[in-house]
């Protein structure tokens, strides 16, 4: 197998790419994100996203799911619906996955999404439902793995890998997940990788971040981030770019100078505009 191309991602191509709002800007026009996530059992993974994606630009965050009142609580800004996707309301792009659980109401959620004509990134449970049906015709999908929920998206595709061979050669990997489900896979690990559907295109590797963002929740902040890019109208590979740059940078800043010191996801979302400025 060739080894497919790689480019790291640049500061200025990163701030090149940041959405701006302008004098006419309306909240809608910033970018309204869906997000369909949280459970009983994981309602903080909700709250997460949604701190997330509002920290990252978005006009508004329409929120459908069970940890509504967890939400709301800690997000007053946010619009609630119990109509699931299938509700667009003005859903520029939609977020499906995070502390979803993957019982048969977040099959109906991912359904739902996917059915909707707008972009869509898929994380955490909803990779493991997506897996159990195998690639779908959806281009604008950004698929947002671990190595781990990677093993399970290339065995829903046919192809068997251990998590060990996806952690010793992410970069195919990441080509292969790209190619196999025909859309931009961002393969997430120490270091970060986007690669899009074409393989002519090279995959992008991102410079920032630090090990302190191996934490419970960071994950769940990464997919409300790119979400928000979504929303704003950014195509999935910049999204997931951009979102991973600005994930490690909002580590970083959140974690302080030198070796850094322990963070909480809650702190890296808080810290994303502090990131945006650094590169805006
Ligand atoms: P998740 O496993 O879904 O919570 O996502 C973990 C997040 O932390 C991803 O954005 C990873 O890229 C990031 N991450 C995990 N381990 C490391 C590491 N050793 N160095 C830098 N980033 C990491
Ligand atoms: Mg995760």
């Amino acid at each position: 197998v060739p080894s497919a191309a790689v480019e790291a991602l640049q500061h200025a191509d990163v701030a090149a790419l940041l959405p701006r709002p302008s004098g006419e800007s309306d909240k809608y026009r910033r970018g309204v994100v869906g997000i369909a996530a949280g459970s009983a059992r994981y309602p903080g993974a909700a709250v997460l996203a949604v701190s997330s994606a509002l920290h990252a630009g978005a006009g508004a965050v329409r929120y459908t799911g069970s940890a509504a009142a967890e939400v709301v609580r800690a997000h007053p800004e946010v619009l609630v619906s119990d109509q699931g996707p299938a509700q667009a309301g003005r859903v520029q792009a939609w977020v499906v996955g995070p502390g979803l659980s993957d019982g048969e109401e977040a099959q109906r959620t991912l359904d739902q999404a996917l059915d909707a004509a707008v972009p869509l990134l898929l994380d955490a449970d909803a990779l493991r439902l997506l897996a159990r049906r195998g690639p779908v015709p959806r281009p604008d999908l950004l698929l947002t793995p671990h190595a781990g929920e990677a093993v399970a998206l290339l065995a829903g595709a046919g192809v068997q890998a251990t998590r060990e061979q996806v952690e010793a050669s992410r970069l195919p990997y990441a080509r292969r997940l790209a190619e196999l489900y025909g859309c931009t896979v961002l393969l997430k690990g120490s270091t970060t990788l986007v690669a899009g559907p074409d393989p002519a295109v090279p995959v992008r590797v991102n410079p920032t971040g630090t090990p302190w963002l191996a934490t419970a929740g960071s994950g769940d902040v990464l997919s409300g981030l790119a979400g928000s890019l979504l929303a704003a109208g950014l195509a999935p590979l910049d999204a997931g770019s951009v979102a991973a740059y600005l994930h490690g940078l909002a580590g970083r800043t959140a974690s302080g100078a030198a070796e850094g010191a322990p963070i909480t996801a809650s702190e890296v979302a808080a810290a994303l505009p502090a990131a945006w400025r650094d590169v805006a």
